[in-house]
């Protein structure tokens, strides 16, 4: 193998499987498809079995990392969102991101899976398939850099995302779909009905800074982008005039979900926030039929006069209604005014590990 296509053997690998991810099937998934390709291609990895919630998160905030050349996650997007945050808690953290970072599909939400598949230019592919491609990228240890975005939430917590930051019905898909988990990806598609059914209008102010006013190259840390919450966004922002909402979607990566091709021309570094939002209005029937075609990436070509696209920089949102979601990542996170900032390639593994 050409070691200029940055393969490097034998190299160590962490593990770490979500064994409740998914339909809870993610170790099984792993024995039966990923154990034998990785002894195959004569991967030496550990593996670590997550016993609860942020388990992963405290493992990579105290390991040693320079005996990994990569840390893995088997699971959905939930869990690698706690190891890149676990990352950017160490003091060592501008090394520590760097550490080449993989994702195998295992959760019921697989959105960077999937993305990180469409990037590779591979024909679609879903379950057991998503898992083999992904399997095999890791194998050959193919690197790339990814985009993190910095949340700041009212509490004046400071969380990092590399997937997606959503307000209004997205969220309540996300959470409310959790109890069908064990019916896989489809979850998602039962929320969606299910949510459809009790559309409701989420009323808040939305803001953003719009591509063109910046370079995009912040290398520090500082989110030199963002005002303090409590003061207002500066002149050179976009002020959305509609309050009523029925989603707002900020993304960075190309897939929502295995089947949701949301922002087809996303690409892992290309340094943008992708922010969809949806005003009141929309009837039933044409939020559904925007899902639908997104599963193509033809949501755009619909035609609708409530779905607005915008590439930003940076982003301010202050719900106003009383109760409701907000989810980074597809986590739920705390409810209330809430602001981002991309980085532009901030995990940037070395190409050759
Ligand atoms: P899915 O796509 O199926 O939701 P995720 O990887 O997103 O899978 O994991 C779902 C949630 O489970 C995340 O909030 C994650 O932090 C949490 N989690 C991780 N490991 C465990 C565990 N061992 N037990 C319970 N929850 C866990
Ligand atoms: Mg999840």
């Amino acid at each position: 193998i050409d070691p200029t296509l940055g393969v490097r053997r034998p190299c160590r690998v962490m593990i770490l499987v979500n064994p409740h991810s998914g339909r809870g099937q993610a170790l099984h998934l792993f024995t039966g498809h990923m154990q034998g390709m990785l002894t195959e291609a004569a991967v030496p990895y550990t593996l670590v079995i997550t016993e609860h919630q942020n388990h992963a998160r405290e493992v990579v905030r105290k390991a040693d990392l320079s005996q990994w050349d990569a840390l893995v996650i088997m699971s959905g997007d939930g869990l690698l969102f706690e190891v890149i945050n676990g990352l950017m808690e160490r003091e060592d953290w501008r090394e520590a991101i760097q550490t080449p970072l993989g994702i195998l599909p295992g959760g019921s939400g697989n959105a960077l899976a999937a993305s990180v598949h469409h990037y590779s230019q591979s024909p679609p592919a879903w379950n057991e398939e998503l898992l083999l491609s992904c399997g095999f990228m890791l194998c050959k240890g193919l690197v790339g850099s990814l985009d993190l975005v910095s949340v700041h939430l009212a509490s004046r917590q400071r969380l990092f995302s590399f997937l997606s930051l959503a307000w209004g019905f997205v969220a309540d898909v996300d959470i409310e779909s959790e109890k069908y988990r064990h019916v896989g990806a489809i979850r998602f598609l039962m929320g969606t009905l299910v949510r459809l059914a009790s559309l409701r209008v989420y009323q808040g102010k939305l803001a953003y800074l719009p591509v063109k006013e910046v370079d995009g190259k912040a290398r520090v840390l500082v989110d030199s982008l963002l005002p303090d919450l409590d003061q207002p966004v500066p002149e050179s922002w976009t002020v959305v005039r509609e309050e009523d909402f029925v989603l707002v979607l900020a993304i960075y990566q190309s897939h929502l979900a295995e089947d949701l091709w949301t922002a087809p021309g996303a690409m892992a570094d290309d340094g943008l926030i992708h922010l969809f939002y949806v005003t009141a209005g929309i009837s039933r029937p044409a939020l559904l039929r925007l899902f639908l075609a997104m599963e193509k990436g033809a949501h755009m070509a619909c035609g609708c006069p409530h779905l607005v696209y915008e590439k930003v920089k940076a982003l301010r949102l202050e719900p106003v209604s009383p109760q409701g979601m907000i989810t980074v990542d597809g986590e739920m996170v705390e409810y209330g005014p809430v602001q981002a900032q991309i980085h532009p390639g901030l995990h940037h593994p070395p190409t050759a590990w």
